[in-house]
């Protein structure tokens, strides 16, 4: 990770070096926080980061859904993320909002002091050394967070234990992701992305509900809606992945990234993803502002 020179903590900029907080922190113990992850990318003009309104809508509403009261108005927050990546000098950077109970005293039901954090890095491809064809993928053993359990909708520091378990399955193996089913044994998202499935021109996605609503996975469903292709969102079960024809996954950190098999079975023929290049290239040039159809998603930082 490379350090910039300023973190946002609580209304003020503080030192990367300097931006610390108590061992003894609610949030460390026990999960009781929550986060956002934005991208900024370079334009052509400016700098603009990506549907910024929604990051920010799901940041207050993963707030209000485990009741953290940071106190900071909308607004409030979308202007200390401009400031973030400007006072740090970033052209491109990843954006991470977090908001947590702090420290006071320790006891699961207890409400300490919230603490607001933002901060932002260069942060290239989330997936480093891959096969260029795509991600190879493992079934987990562990099932997706239940939505009878959690708020599965919101950002949940403490959920990513999840996602972080499925990983270690695949420590000292070739595969590079884990696909989480749900209690009922369908596709629900992997550690960090949700999935897109596409057979005989048709993109399948799994329903909300055992999923976070990747604010990427509803930049792709109006994509292929606009550009006429159809698209359902519904149930799908490994098998259904693995006789796809292309496989992809959306996020703010993986951005569109395809999925070259499941368990070792090759999706497709591995080489050629036509709608998955289409919809990545339109992403690509959404981000970038050249896709002026999209550019009331970009906030310029200028
Ligand atoms: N699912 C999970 C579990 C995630 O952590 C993420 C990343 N935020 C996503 C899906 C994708 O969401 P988004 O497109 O909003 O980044």
């Amino acid at each position: 990770m490379d350090a910039t020179a300023y973190i946002w903590i609580n209304g003020e900029f503080i030192e990367w070096s300097n931006a610390t907080t108590h061992t003894l922190s609610h949030g460390l113990h026990y999960g009781s926080g929550v986060y956002d992850g934005i991208r900024a990318y370079k334009t052509k003009d400016n700098t603009a980061i990506f549907r910024l309104d929604e990051h920010v809508e799901r940041f207050i509403f993963s707030s209000n859904a485990i009741k953290l009261k940071h106190g900071y108005a909308f607004d409030e927050i979308k202007q200390a993320i401009i400031n973030t990546i400007k006072v740090n000098n970033l052209d491109e950077a990843y954006i991470r909002t977090l908001s947590y109970n702090g420290y006071g005293t320790l006891g699961v039901g207890v409400k300490n002091k919230t603490e607001t954090v933002i901060a932002c890095w260069k942060w290239g491809k989330y997936h480093g050394n891959t096969h260029p064809h795509g991600l190879d993928v493992k079934t987990s053993s562990y099932i997706r967070i239940h939505p009878k359990s959690t708020i599965v909708d919101a950002k949940i520091c403490g959920h990513y234990v999840n996602g972080m378990l499925a990983l270690q399955e695949l420590d000292d193996t070739h595969y590079h992701e884990a696909l989480m089913l749900d209690a009922d044994g369908y596709v629900s998202e992997c550690s960090s992305a949700n999935i897109f499935v596409i057979k005989d021109n048709i993109i399948y996605t799994p329903k909300l509900g055992t999923i976070l609503p990747g604010i990427t996975r509803d930049f792709v469903i109006k994509l292929a809606r606009d550009l006429h292709i159809k698209i359902q969102e519904c149930n799908l079960t490994p098998i259904d992945v693995k006789n796809a024809n292309e496989v992809f996954f959306t996020g703010t950190a993986v951005e569109l990234t395809q999925m070259r098999s499941l368990d070792d079975v090759i999706i497709g023929n591995s080489k050629d993803y036509p709608i998955f290049n289409k919809l990545k290239d339109e992403f690509q040039q959404t981000v970038r502002g050249s896709n002026h159809k999209y550019n009331h998603y970009l906030t310029y930082v200028n």
